[in-house]
């Protein structure tokens, strides 16, 4: 905990950002749902950041379904000892405990481990669902790999571009 960390426990400290108008630093409202943030001094819109980042967590749920199907399929057909089972659950924990870091972060934006987390994850999924399927083409999976990368692009693109409004809405020393 840093100095200013220990001089506001007891209150809860303020979180502010940086307007990407007028780049003066206002505290947003933290609770509005879907709203942007409106900056007090010049009225310009500002992305929810919250909301962005529960939304790539929303997209953590999304593979989660898929995950818990996989899992399924692997201990009724592999059995539970079997390491693709195992793998299989630890990625189940592995994206529950993203989603609940994400969404119980008052400000996920400055969560370090919330942002490693989310890179991981699209990391991790993008070379086993279409390089590791590059070297295991077959004529039918072709659209299957095309398709998947086209998401995982459109993802990508969404993922970073909330890295970026949120790096630009940081201050220096955050
Ligand atoms: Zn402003």
């Amino acid at each position: 905990m840093t100095e200013e960390g220990k001089e506001q426990v007891g209150t809860a400290p303020e979180v502010v950002v940086r307007c990407a108008a007028c780049s003066k630093t206002f505290a947003p409202d933290l609770k509005l749902k879907t709203d942007p943030w409106y900056c007090p001094h010049c009225e310009a819109k500002n992305p929810n950041l919250r909301r962005l980042y529960r939304g790539v967590a929303d997209v953590f749920i999304l593979g989660l379904f898929f995950a818990l199907v996989f899992f399924v399929r692997r201990l009724s057909q592999l059995g539970p000892a079997a390491p693709r089972t195992w793998i299989s659950g630890f990625w189940i924990l592995f994206l529950l405990f993203g989603v609940i870091r994400i969404y119980r972060a008052k400000a996920p934006w400055r969560d370090g481990v919330a942002r490693t987390l989310i890179w991981l994850v699209f990391v991790l999924v993008f070379i086993l669902n279409v390089i590791v399927r590059l070297f295991f083409l077959s004529s039918q999976d072709v659209a299957l790999v095309i398709g998947s990368a086209i998401v995982y692009g459109i993802v990508f693109i969404y993922i970073l571009w909330v890295l970026k409004v949120s790096r630009r809405a940081m201050l220096p020393e955050q």
